[in-house]
């Protein structure tokens, strides 16, 4: 099949062109996001490959129908990004990569508690220069801090079974509690428990229009001060604004983003000769206490293997007019399928 592929960095195209070998379809790699304006790129092709931060909204998917796309094929885990119901009306079968490596993105979330905590990046740095001086690098111990996980899928239980190793005391938050978990010494509480009790609290759950903002100015009244906040999951579960306001008034001690609710105009980009006009993120990065990676906790060798492989074989079983069982629908995703 002839796909398209949008947002293409030159590890996209290694992972798929390997990956490719075993399915043989024809890959046109384009390096802009998806949109409007970059949907004719699409021309010609019967699929399209989008990553996390391509527009795969009603207009972008009806311009790709009326072009004869076909299918679309995510190499991502989230959806938040395509209207389902829009590409349902466009006759669009869309797929997407459920589980790569869930280890990846929990190690990287276990990796930001500890750098933003221990204040590695500022050690780093202090190291580099010959200052070897202690001040301002004070952390604390993992051991017996009562960590909240809020969704505890994939992921999150993952990050549950990685923090048991540090003797951690676990909550969580999930609307399906899943026996598995409270088998790591997890127990479940309601969200409001979880903000007051927690001295850390870890992001996991998918963005739907309920956990828009889950971690908003309301929110931040009711978690502990001083509490630490781990997002490797999506941007806009924390209103952003929000968190600044509790940085400086300290209510937040720690906070730690792969994730930035405005990260399309930025990530995945090499901006460093460019003036950043996002206040919101530039204001992020004046405080000690935060610690931000570009969405990168997906990124390791395993994980980008079995995302080409995945995307890929998802194309191929569309072509056969077979399911993989990755497909997306609007019921499955509201759950009343
Ligand atoms: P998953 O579907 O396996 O688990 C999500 C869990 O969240 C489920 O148990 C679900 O019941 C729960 N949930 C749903 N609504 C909830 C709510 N309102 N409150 C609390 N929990 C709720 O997904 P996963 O594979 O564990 O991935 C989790 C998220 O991580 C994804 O949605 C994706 O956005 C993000 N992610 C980020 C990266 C990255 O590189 N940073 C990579 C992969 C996935």
């Amino acid at each position: 099949m002839r796909m398209a592929v949008y947002s293409t960095r030159p590890y996209d195209e290694r992972f798929l062109t390997a990956a490719n070998e075993r399915h043989g379809h024809e890959l046109s790699f384009f390096e802009p996001r998806l949109d409007r304006t970059t949907a004719p790129l699409a021309d010609g092709h019967e699929a399209v490959c989008a990553f996390v931060n391509d527009d795969l909204s009603a207009p972008v998917l009806e311009k790709l129908a009326a072009s004869g796309v076909r299918m679309i094929s995510l190499r991502s885990a989230g959806f938040n990004n395509i209207d389902l119901d829009a590409a349902r009306e466009h006759g669009l079968t869309v797929a997407r990569v459920p589980a790569y490596s869930p280890y990846a993105v929990a190690e990287h979330t276990v990796a930001l508690m500890l750098a933003v905590e221990r204040r590695l990046h500022r050690a780093y740095n202090r190291v580099r220069e010959g200052n070897f001086a202690l001040e301002g690098l004070l952390g604390f111990d993992l051991r017996n801090k009562r960590v909240g996980i809020i969704g505890t899928g994939r992921i999150g239980q993952i990050v549950a079974r990685i923090l048991r190793g540090f003797g951690c005391s676990l909550r969580a938050y999930d609307p399906y509690p899943n026996d598995e978990v409270r088998d790591y010494g997890v127990r479940y509480v309601d969200l409001d428990t979880l903000f007051d009790e927690c001295d850390v609290i870890t992001l996991h759950c998918p963005l739907t229009p309920d956990t828009h903002h889950l971690i908003d100015e309301e929110a931040l009244t009711k978690t502990r001060h001083g509490v630490m906040i781990v997002n490797t999951s999506r941007g806009a579960l924390i209103d952003t604004r929000a968190a600044i306001e509790a940085l400086k008034d300290g209510r937040i001690g720690n906070l730690a983003l792969d994730v930035y609710e405005e990260e399309g105009d930025l990530f995945f980009e090499d901006l460093s000769d460019r003036v950043i006009t996002d206040d919101v993120f530039s204001r992020l990065l004046t405080f000690p206490n935060v610690f931000i990676t570009a969405h990168q906790a997906f990124f390791t060798e395993e994980a980008l293997s079995n995302i080409a492989e995945t995307t890929l074989n998802n194309v191929s079983v569309h072509e056969r007019g077979q399911r993989s069982g990755n497909e997306l629908t609007p019921e499955e995703v509201r759950g009343d399928a």
